[in-house]
């Protein structure tokens, strides 16, 4: 087995049965992802706790990508710090649309480093990097109290 096709298994096992597919309730910190290109939409939720983030997870449908990259990445985020979160987005942009894949990088991103199959498919990239920038503005968003 090569590592293609180890990383094809990992988004195909991630794509079947996401990890973290469901709501956070409230307190919580959300945002809205939406990739034209393909459809994909996403909806990630994550729970901070002394800048720290507790929980992480997501809804939403989209292509196997999409849904593998998001998948992976609520496992990764529990636990991390928000400025590591932040690092992490760096990381992963750099992975998927960098010109060269460094190779302890990919070690040190564990399964993420899946995904760096995609910067063979430009159009594809957007698709794997959705949940990480919904992500980012999730961040950003500080902790949302809904008055609808
Ligand atoms: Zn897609």
């Amino acid at each position: 087995m090569d590592l293609n096709d180890l990383y094809r298994d990992v988004i195909v096992d991630h794509n079947r049965s996401p990890r973290n597919f469901r709501q956070i309730e409230p307190p919580r910190r959300e945002a809205d992802g939406f990739n034209p290109l393909c459809g994909d939409k996403l909806h990630v939720y994550l729970r901070i706790s002394d800048d720290r983030i507790e929980d992480a997870a997501f809804e939403g449908s989209g292509c196997a990508i999409s849904v593998a990259s998001a998948s992976m990445m609520t496992e990764f985020l529990k636990g991390k710090t928000e400025a590591e979160a932040l690092d992490l987005f760096e990381r992963m942009h750099e992975l998927l649309t960098g010109e060269e894949a460094d190779l302890d990088e990919l070690a040190s991103l564990g399964k993420l480093a899946a995904l760096s199959g995609v910067r063979q498919y430009p159009t594809r990239v957007k698709c794997a990097s959705l949940c990480w920038h919904t992500m980012k503005s999730a961040l950003a968003s500080g902790d949302a109290v809904s008055t609808e």
